[in-house]
């Protein structure tokens, strides 16, 4: 299959058509229209066969994966998803893959009505890099930069499962069939806080996504906003697999610093506390406050039912 017919039958007419797209695939460009008050937020995320996934991930679940790995970083900034481009590089074009690929990219895609409008195809080892945009209010969006000291941390469900999948998966783990397969599904299935995130916008000080882990991704809000913060892991939310299958210590480290789970941990000042709490309950969201921002400027306070508890190891960094 040449590189135009592959794009005319996976891409070209299919998933949603938004109004505010002039032109989408099969032009240079395409032209989208960004309403009046509202900023442009721009996000790229790439997804490396054998780095951010096993060569034997099911094609459908790559598909979803990606876009959602992309909409959580525009939901960490309170922004609602408008449009994809997706650089796409593939050894082969084996249309079986490809189906069940794009069936599962244009799935979540219009799940969150949002619209693929261009791309990029080449050949070569398996990677596919996606470029998300959305728009956000003017001043709108929620930063890393403004946590204050005395605001609550929260984070938007619970933690670990994709790290429990990972090691299962690479034998490092022996796991009971049904916790297996629930883990492996929120790894290969995230759900972006896309609705969540809006909600925060205008609620919370600050907000990131957890994609490195809980304890990294936190230290990127201490480091913005030169403060620290106190984290009771005992109260960290987790999953009944990861409860089921791991001893304390053991699922703490993957709750803490694994990552590729995609929840939201965000601050809110005590104001607003109940009624961020109120708001994400009516979209389907339990938010867990975890702790509290404190002054120590880039030090994390751990405790476990009110001790000092102390961890080792980090969130998942390349080059390291
Ligand atoms: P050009 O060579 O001008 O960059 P291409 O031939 O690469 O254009 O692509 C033709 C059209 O198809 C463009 O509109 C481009 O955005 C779109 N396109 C190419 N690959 C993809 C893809 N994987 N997903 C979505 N759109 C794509
Ligand atoms: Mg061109």
């Amino acid at each position: 299959m040449k590189e135009f017919e592959l794009i005319n039958r996976y891409f070209k007419g299919r998933g949603i058509i938004r109004r505010d797209v002039e032109l989408g695939i099969g032009d240079d460009c395409a032209l989208v229209s960004v309403p009046t008050g509202h900023q442009l937020a721009v996000t790229t995320d790439t997804l490396v066969s054998g780095v951010h996934f096993f060569e034997d991930i099911p094609p459908r679940a790559l598909g979803h994966r990606v876009i959602a790995v992309n909409l959580s970083d525009l939901a960490a900034m309170g922004a609602e998803p408008t449009w994809i481009s997706l650089g796409l590089t593939l050894p082969t074009a084996d249309m079986e893959w490809l189906e069940a690929f794009t069936e599962g990219m244009h799935e979540i895609a219009e799940y969150y009505n949002v619209q693929v409008i261009g791309g990029d195809t080449t050949q070569g080892p398996l990677t596919i890099t996606v470029c998300a945009k959305g728009i956000v209010p003017n001043g709108k969006a929620l930063k890393r930069s403004s946590a204050r000291v005395g605001d609550w941390i929260y984070v938007t469900g619970s933690l670990g499962d994709a790290g429990l999948a990972i090691e299962a998966r690479k034998q490092e783990l022996m796991l009971d069939p049904l916790h297996y397969k629930a883990a492996l599904d929120k790894f290969h299935y995230p759900a972006p806080r896309v609705a969540a995130g809006q909600v925060l916008r205008g609620l919370a000080t600050s907000a990131i996504d957890i994609s490195d882990g809980l304890l990294a991704d936190l230290q990127h809000i201490l480091k913005a906003s030169l403060v620290g913060a106190k984290i009771h892991v005992d109260k960290v939310p987790m999953s009944n697999a990861l409860r089921a299958s791991l001893d304390e210590a053991a699922r703490l480290r993957l709750a803490l610093s694994f990552g590729d789970d995609y929840e939201l941990l965000f601050t809110v000042n005590d104001n607003n506390k109940n009624a961020v709490e109120t708001r994400l309950k009516q979209y389907g969201v339990e938010p867990v406050c975890i702790g509290q921002i404190t002054a120590h400027n880039g030090e994390v306070q751990l405790v476990n039912k009110g001790q000092p508890y102390q961890l080792s190891g980090q969130g998942f960094e390349h080059f390291s």
